[in-house]
């Protein structure tokens, strides 16, 4: 990996960077998981990272945060390796909801009950439920070393106090899991799936890891130094497609239209895009608007998609 700093790319993010930050000001911070409310509100960071592994930051770049919503993608890709297409949509469904992250409504009513997609809680609860190991540590310890891997950084690790917060105070969760296992969703242990969904979230990393584990999806899977297939090309298209049309919760409509990147965002305001064939971008901004994206991150790719060219609905 090339961390290159001073150069022009560097300057001209560095300026959109403050520009963006004052939107910071018109968001919270995820209060409904305790640790995450402590967090400061006037934080901005990005990287990029292209698919030869050349890095470039600014900003807050070194700030660290969990992964939380963003985590869904690498569980998804992981089931999806491991069981295949077929199994994974028997279990959730491919489609937006239109409804906030943590909603129960839809589950109830719709039949079969089944998640719509695996971008919301309840998916991502259905999808970890389906993760290969002999016991809970296994499972995560198979989900940490894929997003240690695709970050091509083996210190990632999990940040207790944001585990415990969630585990803690995750009662709508709690409900959406139990709710799932009413409904033959769910397989195994009902805290157990939530244990591992909870320290899948609670994963800590920098702008740096996503920007390359979105640079390693937008090349299909293929470790940028290595070329080592780590996830199979079909299922990164498939991420990238979830990207697009859920990674923004009830706001990925609005995302599409006005940044058009496949991206996912997460509730401690960290966003990973992969654009594809071109570069990764990681983000951080912990104020967040009411959808629970970051306010300032999204305003950043904006700006970032509108003056490089970035969308892929030229
Ligand atoms: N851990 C969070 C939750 O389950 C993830 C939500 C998010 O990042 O959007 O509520």
């Amino acid at each position: 990996m090339v961390v290159v700093k001073a150069n022009e790319i560097q300057a001209q993010l560095q300026q959109w960077v403050e520009e963006c930050l004052p939107w910071a000001e018109k968001g919270e911070t995820a209060g409904y998981i305790p640790a995450l409310d402590k967090v400061p509100r006037d934080i901005l960071g990005v990287a990029i990272c292209d698919l030869e592994g050349n890095v470039v930051e600014a900003g807050d770049s070194d700030f660290e945060f969990s992964l939380q919503s963003i985590s869904k993608v690498f569980t998804l890709l992981l089931a999806l390796e491991d069981h295949g297409p077929e199994v994974v949509f028997n279990r959730v469904g491919m489609e937006p909801t239109g409804d906030p992250f943590n909603s129960i409504a839809k589950l109830e009513y719709l039949r079969p009950n089944k998640p719509l997609n695996p971008m919301i809680n309840a998916g991502a609860i259905a999808v970890c439920d389906l993760i290969k190991g002999n016991n809970i540590e296994e499972k995560f310890d198979r989900i940490r070393n894929l997003v240690r891997k695709l970050a091509n950084n083996p210190h990632i690790d999990l940040d207790q106090k944001v585990y415990f917060s969630e585990k803690q105070t995750g009662h709508r969760n709690r409900s959406l899991a139990y709710f799932l296992k009413d409904v033959d969703r769910l397989d195994g242990d009902v805290e157990d799936t939530l244990d591992i969904y909870f320290k899948q979230c609670a994963l800590t990393v920098c702008c740096r890891d996503l920007a390359y584990m979105g640079a390693v999806i937008a090349n299909g899977g293929k470790l940028l130094e290595t070329g080592e297939q780590v996830v199979r090309p079909e299922y990164c298209r498939m991420a990238k497609a979830f990207m697009v049309t859920c990674g923004f919760y009830n706001g990925s409509g609005q995302f599409a239209v006005e940044v058009g990147i496949p991206a996912k965002s997460g509730v401690s305001g960290g966003i990973l895009s992969s654009i594809p064939g071109r570069m990764g971008i990681g983000v951080v901004g912990p104020a967040l608007d009411d959808k629970g994206n970051s306010l300032s991150g999204e305003m950043l790719l904006a700006k970032m998609a509108r003056h490089w060219n970035l969308s892929i609905f030229v």
